[in-house]
């Protein structure tokens, strides 16, 4: 079988080296390596860099007008080529189709956010602080941005930031997943389409190696990290001991708490949903439910119930759920099951066991459901990311919350009720970012911010929304007076209002 050569897109172009070293890729339902990627050292990041820095000096510039015909154009071409963008995602991440989809339509709604950059840059403009002078805020570029992705999102988790880096007249350098590295070019291509100066976005795939050197460059003025907590931790310790601006989203253990008033059957359709779409490889995947009793027999039925009916296999024959996206994260997450039957889980339903409608080398695992978990357990403290849902029985709500407050991941959670009073506490009370109330997987539309709190998120600004635009932009303002025939005289003392 050939293989395809997957390549850096550097200055509006694909690149013409040779890597010294590449990394394979697979379609995770047939177990087959399809393409080869090139793996940047540092000279390679440092061209994109370059290239970035010298498209920058014109689209610094650049007026709003232009760069929104560009937004507006870039939305189109994704709109139109969705399909494309989503198969392209299904073959190299193995999620089905229509999740493929539902992912480049989060991203888009990212870019429609950015089309409205005119007004979010709006400063703000004070007559007469002092007789006869005037006093605004400008919000300007950064520069060079990176943006470096997971393999989960290859196409939504990238929209997070690059259209607003743009928008607000920055140029990018993006370093997607090397597991799934292609929806990244393709982007890259339509955004060239679309009208952007070559060099404004630049990619370069790779490893270690390229992430160093993006957390070290002098010209890189910010990092825009999403991954593993421990990489997220130390992109965000080296990235500001080098002086940048970094925002390091991190890893997750979401809590779905059911309180017994609840509606069962929507909250067994919510852990279902939740627990398995994208085979658990989502950051805001439901993994803990926490069924407050005397539900949880109830509850536990009803979602084995429902997990019986769930066709796993070939994201592109209409399944339910694919494959996980390599043979190794396969291996590391069905470890994970004689972990939990060691320590004392009860396995309801055993992922092993699945007959998958898909070619037998392909990466399956099907979905898997434990009972009676305790937070001591590796399948409860471990981010696991593959579809494994483990049920934790607590006694009452305030053991419910007890138990979320201590986990020290605090990315999304969700509380199911129909107990208005005990939402709203809920709420109020939680320590996590994004918070769902009966709605599984609370995703911020793009005019809020993404991000959750304690080790799911280094840094002070979320991804899009008003905390995006502030954090690809730095504020200046400036004090101005026109004089008027008369001279204001000489005064040593420090500018006070008169
Ligand atoms: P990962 O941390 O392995 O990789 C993320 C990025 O970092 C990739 O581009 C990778 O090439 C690079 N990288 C990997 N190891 C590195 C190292 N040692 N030094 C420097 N760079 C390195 O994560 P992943 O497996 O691609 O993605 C899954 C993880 O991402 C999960 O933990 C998930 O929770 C997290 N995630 C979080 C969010 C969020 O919003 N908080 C969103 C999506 C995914």
């Amino acid at each position: 079988m050939t293989t395809r050569r997957i390549t850096h897109w550097i200055g509006g172009k694909p690149w013409t080296g040779d890597a010294a070293r590449t990394g394979p890729v697979y379609d995770p339902a047939t177990g087959q390596v399809t393409g080869h990627v090139d793996l940047a050292d540092a000279g390679t990041v440092d061209e994109a860099v370059a290239a970035a820095h010298e498209a920058w000096q014109e689209w610094r510039h650049a007026s709003l007008t232009r760069r929104t015909q560009v937004l507006f154009a870039v939305r189109q071409i994704l709109n139109e080529r969705k399909a494309e963008l989503a198969e392209v995602i299904t073959s190299e991440h193995g999620k089905v189709v229509s999740d493929a989809l539902g992912e480049v339509t989060r991203g888009l709604e990212v870019v429609e956010f950015a089309c409205g950059i005119p007004h979010l840059l709006k400063g703000g403009f004070s007559e007469n602080v002092s007789t006869g002078i005037d006093s605004y805020s400008i919000r300007q570029p950064l520069g060079v941005v990176g943006v470096i992705s997971p393999f989960n999102f290859p196409a939504m988790v990238p929209l997070w930031f690059v259209p607003v880096a743009i928008a607000a007249g920055n140029a990018v350098v993006l370093k997607p997943s090397e597991k799934d590295p292609s929806a990244a070019v393709l982007m890259a291509q339509m955004w060239a389409d679309a009208g952007l100066p070559d060099g404004v976005l630049n990619v370069v795939h790779g490893d270690k190696p390229a992430v160093d050197r993006l957390l070290e460059h002098p010209d890189v003025r910010s990092v825009s990290f999403v991954g593993s907590t421990p990489v997220a931790r130390y992109v965000y310790e080296t990235g500001t001991r080098n002086g940048k601006r970094v925002q390091a989203l991190g890893g997750a253990k979401n809590h779905m708490v059911v309180l017994p008033d609840a509606d069962l059957d929507l909250a067994a359709d919510a852990a279902v949903n939740a627990g398995f779409g994208s085979a658990g490889e989502r950051c805001m995947a439901i993994s803990v439910l926490v069924a407050v009793e005397p539900v949880a027999d109830e509850l536990v039925a009803r979602i084995a119930e429902r997990m019986a009916t769930l066709r796993t296999g070939d994201g592109r024959r209409g399944c339910d759920m694919g494959p996980l996206v390599t043979a190794a994260h396969r291996d590391k997450v069905a470890s994970y099951l004689d972990a939990g039957v060691q320590a004392g889980a009860e396995l309801v339903v055993d992922g092993r066991d699945v007959h998958p409608d898909g070619e037998d080398g392909g990466f399956w695992l099907g979905p898997t459901l434990f009972d009676r978990v305790t937070p001591q357990m590796p399948v409860y403290t471990d981010e696991i990311f593959g579809p494994v849902l483990s049920v934790v029985r607590a006694a009452s709500y305030d053991e419910a919350l007890a138990l979320v407050n201590a986990n020290p991941y605090g990315n999304g959670t969700a509380i199911f009720t129909n107990d208005g009073g005990a939402a709203r506490r809920f709420q109020h009370e939680v320590e996590v970012g994004m918070v769902g109330v009966n709605v599984p997987i609370p995703v911020p539309m793009a005019y809020y911010s993404f991000g959750g709190w304690k080790n799911s998120l280094f840094g002070d600004s979320h991804a899009h929304g008003t905390e995006g635009v502030h954090f690809f932009t730095r504020g200046k303002v400036v004090t101005s007076r026109w004089l008027e025939p008369s001279h204001g005289g000489l005064n040593l003392g420090f500018p006070t209002q008169q």
